[in-house]
């Protein structure tokens, strides 16, 4: 049966594209990678566990994955929800760089290839996190999906012609060789295995196993009807996430730079963003209501979640 293939800003299918046509392919970099940042994560636990250590832990991940992260990669280069001068924009994926994830270019791939998958009618079980967690864990951490015709992938030239981020793509693992010199310097080995490898191991387990759970089971306020992936807020890691786990928000709305959207929603990316406007680093900020909402939103109610529930079945039900 032939199935029109939804576009987004940066992906295009052409006529030979099928979404689901891939394989799931072991990725030795990527693995060898993750297994690096654990045992030099495991031997700082192990054997320099200190309170200095610790401390410059926390304030390197909060740093990297709220300045970095989540407010520099994910909500103003990838989503561009709202702008910033182009000196702060750098330093912000730097930051983000340094989470030791991909380079600005493989985030933004990863992203909204992802993204483009969730969309579709039918998405393959790699991009919707549809295993088990340990199954999902090896995927994610250690594999890619590939498709036999992927659809055209563009950047934007102000992106893809940045020559800083050309510079951080093409060398985003050694991006952490100059903090890691300087934590020598300062801590010993000590600061160097929690600041960097602990740090990076922690980051890239905890953002797989937030997106895993966030497909899966959490709290719905929206849903977009007529798609088998939906997102889920996870309310009690929004501190440890930085309001990253308001991940049904981000679906419903993905252009907001608010994940937070309702009254009481702990959100500190969005709180950096309100205080760089305040000090006039920070313009066009977008809510949820920047923009008509995307096609098929349901607002739940207790009253209609259970339709809810017996629409997802029928889409199972036709999938198969
Ligand atoms: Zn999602
Ligand atoms: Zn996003």
């Amino acid at each position: 049966m032939f199935v029109k293939l939804i576009g987004t800003d940066r992906v295009s299918p052409n006529p030979s594209t099928h979404a689901t046509d891939g394989r799931i392919v072991f990725e030795p970099a990527k693995a060898f990678w993750l297994l690096s940042m654990v045992v030099g994560g495991i031997a700082g636990l192990v054997y320099y566990a200190s309170w200095s250590a610790f401390a410059v832990f926390l304030m390197l991940s909060a740093v990297t994955l709220c300045a970095g992260h989540s407010v520099g990669m994910h909500r103003l280069l990838i989503h561009r929800s709202f702008r910033s001068p182009l000196w702060l924009e750098h330093i912000l994926v730097y930051l983000g760089t340094l989470v030791g994830m991909a380079g600005p270019m493989g985030m933004i791939k990863a992203h909204d290839m992802r993204d483009w998958h969730q969309r579709q009618i039918t998405c393959p079980p790699h991009p919707s996190h549809d295993a088990g967690f340990f199954l999902d864990a090896y995927w994610q951490l250690c594999c890619s999906f590939r498709l036999r015709n992927p659809p055209d992938f563009v950047m934007e030239p102000s992106i893809q012609n940045d020559r800083f981020y050309r510079f951080l793509e093409a060398t985003w693992k050694a991006q952490q060789i100059p903090p890691a010199i300087a934590l020598y310097a300062l801590g010993g080995w000590g600061w160097v295995s929690w600041a960097i490898c602990l740090r990076i191991a922690v980051s890239l387990i905890g953002h797989w196993a937030v997106g895993h759970i966030a497909h899966k089971r959490g709290e719905q306020a929206w849903i977009v009807s007529g798609l088998p992936v939906q997102g889920y807020n996870l309310p009690r890691l929004a501190f440890l996430t930085f309001g990253e786990s308001w991940h049904g928000n981000h679906h419903a709305f993905p252009h907001s730079a608010r994940l937070g959207v309702e009254t009481g929603q702990l959100d500190t990316g969005y709180l950096v963003i309100r205080v760089l406007a305040h000090l006039g680093l920070a313009t066009d900020i977008r809510e949820p209501d920047s923009e008509p909402h995307r096609e098929g939103l349901v607002k739940l109610t207790p009253g209609n979640s259970r339709g809810f529930q017996s629409h997802r079945l029928n889409l199972k039900i036709k999938n198969q």
